[in-house]
């Protein structure tokens, strides 16, 4: 009985997403939901308007994010020209995925599930989760649409579709950027693009009216000789009839240009080189490139790696099983192997450098983790920016690494991280090359996507011929004359995962083993009598991981007698009683008590035995 109550009786508490990066003020909190159901959603204002419907507007080509262009991540949308919808990108809010399994939203596909049977493909730009993640919660709503990406991405997908095994078979085709494709009545073409992760490709959509131009997530990385990697294909690409290009605007408020990659590789291998013993590098995980090329100034000095953070590791086997990358044997070892080899040998990759709370470096940090711990000969390569909202843990983390003597190399003094994403002269050098008649910035929030039209303007393109999505499910309709968002848009209302409803999903169980080693749990039956809805004796209260029940007396005589009076006040006008409500304002009640009581957030879960 007890077994199956706990089963069914999701925690009270919401993991805190401590350190996440950070979220944006129209980001909410899930609604509840129970037993099987995955996927909720949750609507913002009108219930359920009118499909817009299309077909009284042919000859036109539509652009709608269903995703970005509210937040960072999420990244979705679809070109639809006549009887033909070809999606570009799925992604899920999170590009970082220190906190795996945690509460996500998706984009909202009820326009694409009425249109189902105009769906051409699904193309991918790239494998980072803002672009990927939806894929396993959206591909049977829209009924298994045949994806087409390149073979890492490819790879990416596939893996992660494992962890998924009540669905049915997707089908990824894998392209490459000679592919050239015919789906419906658009012909498609792709373009090399430099970004952080293997593969990542931008997407021309040829429609009768001109191309749609998507470069996905960009950077330009300049040479010495001062031309962009792939000039010669944005030149070719720059003459060809462009009707809009679609152009993130993650990075729209950095001037310049983004600092190559090769730059930062110069530095890393610079500090490499120069450091007397141990070098230990934070990174994002979706850095895949960039630990690859560590791993290749490693060799050059005769060096061991070590990389340490699930993402990132994910991401590694993946570039050495499908041959993107070929370290010697044993230039990569374990954590646990380092010990054998003296610290100027060793090179460490540690996810972690946003100060996250369970990820390699704070636990290093910490003391928590197992085999490494920081010496005062370390050199700590901090290789990333400071997310916004993370500032705090950040300095914590750096707090801990110097009070153990390490030496810490910043970002910002010492070159040795660059984003990804297209800045300021990359944007215009972008619309420079494609000289697209319409620009529709997406990819960030509304202020970044203003930023980049004003940025347009300000390089000659004209006003009337930008449109700038307010927010997700805007219709962005064109022909040759004009652009124009319509008054009607389709539900771009949030959808929320539930990583506790998915089953047996390897990232669930993460999560709640980090919940559970973090703050414990905390289970509470309650024996009530149906009749009265008066608790009958005391409740019990079974906790681990928590707090020392013998040393907890006086906590928990309050929390029994807080159990009584939630439930008998929730029961007393209540009848027959709804055991479910009653559940749900103890968790709430209990877990905020407990909250202000320890400032540690267990899983509660109440059982409630009716007698
Ligand atoms: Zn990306």
């Amino acid at each position: 009985m007890t077994e199956k109550t706990l089963k069914t009786t999701p925690p009270t508490t919401r993991p805190i997403r401590r350190n996440a990066p950070a979220k944006t003020e129209s980001v909410r909190r899930p609604v509840r939901f129970g037993g099987a159901r995955k996927v909720a959603s949750q609507h913002k204002t009108e219930q359920s308007p009118a499909l817009f419907d299309s077909s009284k507007r042919p000859n036109k080509v539509r652009v709608i994010p269903l995703g970005g262009v509210e937040e960072i991540g999420r990244n979705m949308t679809l070109v639809e020209y006549g009887n033909d919808i070809l999606i570009v990108d799925a992604g899920i809010q999170f590009p970082e995925e220190e906190t795996p399994g945690i509460d996500f939203i998706i984009p909202n596909t009820a326009y694409l599930e009425k249109n189902k049977h105009k769906i051409r493909g699904i193309i991918i730009s790239h494998g980072h989760m803002d672009h990927i993640g939806a894929i396993p919660y959206i591909i049977d709503k829209v009924g298994y649409p045949t994806i087409y990406t390149t073979g890492f991405s490819r790879a990416t997908i596939l893996r992660r579709q494992e962890e998924f095994t009540h669905m049915k078979k997707i089908n990824v085709e894998e392209i490459n950027p000679k592919s050239v494709l015919s789906l419906g009545q658009f012909k498609i073409k792709f373009f090399e693009t430099a970004h952080t992760i293997p593969d990542a490709i931008g997407t021309v959509i040829g429609t009768p009216l001109g191309n749609i131009i998507y470069p996905g997530d960009f950077k330009f990385e300049i040479d010495d000789n001062g031309k962009p990697m792939h000039y010669e294909q944005y030149e070719a690409l720059g003459k060809e009839n462009n009707l809009a290009l679609l152009m993130e605007s993650t990075n729209a408020e950095t001037p310049g240009f983004s600092v190559p990659e090769s730059v930062v590789r110069k530095n890393l291998e610079e500090f490499i080189k120069n450091a007397k013993d141990r070098v230990i590098i934070g990174m994002f995980a979706s850095l895949v490139e960039r630990a690859m090329e560590v791993v290749n100034i490693a060799e050059k000095y005769d060096k061991k790696v070590v990389i340490d953070g699930y993402s990132l590791k994910n991401n590694f086997e993946l570039v050495k099983e499908f041959g993107y990358f070929k370290p010697k044997k044993d230039t990569m070892i374990t954590p646990e192997e380092a010990e054998k080899y003296p610290p100027s040998k060793i090179i460490a990759i540690l996810t972690g450098s946003q100060g996250e709370k369970n990820a390699a470096l704070m636990r290093v940090a910490n003391k928590k983790h197992k085999y490494i711990k920081f010496q005062k000969t370390d050199t700590v390569i901090l290789s990333s920016s400071v997310i916004p909202g993370n500032e705090k843990s950040i300095q914590n983390l750096k707090d801990n690494i110097a009070r153990q003597g390490a030496k810490i190399i910043h970002y910002r003094v010492a070159g040795v991280h660059a984003s990804g994403h297209a800045c300021q002269e990359d944007l215009k050098l972008m619309l420079k090359f494609i000289k697209p008649k319409y620009l529709i910035p997406v990819h960030g929030h509304y202020f970044m996507l203003k930023i980049n039209s004003d940025l347009a303007e300000s390089v000659g393109m004209p006003k009337e011929n930008i449109a700038v999505p307010m927010n997700n499910g805007v219709i962005i309709e064109m022909d040759k004359d004009k652009i124009e968002t319509l008054k009607e848009s389709v539900p771009a209302n949030y959808v929320m995962v539930d990583g506790l409803g998915v089953g047996d999903v390897k990232e669930v169980v993460l999560r709640d083993r980090q919940m559970l080693s973090q703050d414990g749990i905390f289970v509470m039956i309650t024996v009530i009598d149906s009749q009265t809805g008066k608790v009958r004796n005391s409740p019990d209260i079974i906790s681990r991981g928590f707090v020392y029940l013998k040393e907890s007396q006086e906590l928990l005589r309050s929390t029994r007698q807080l159990i009584r009076k939630t439930v008998e006040e929730a029961t007393g006008k209540m009848h027959p009683i709804n055991m479910d409500f009653v559940k749900e304002m103890l968790r709430e009640k209990i877990g905020k008590f407990l909250f202000q009581k320890t400032k540690r957030r267990p899983m509660v879960l109440p059982v409630m035995i009716e007698v």
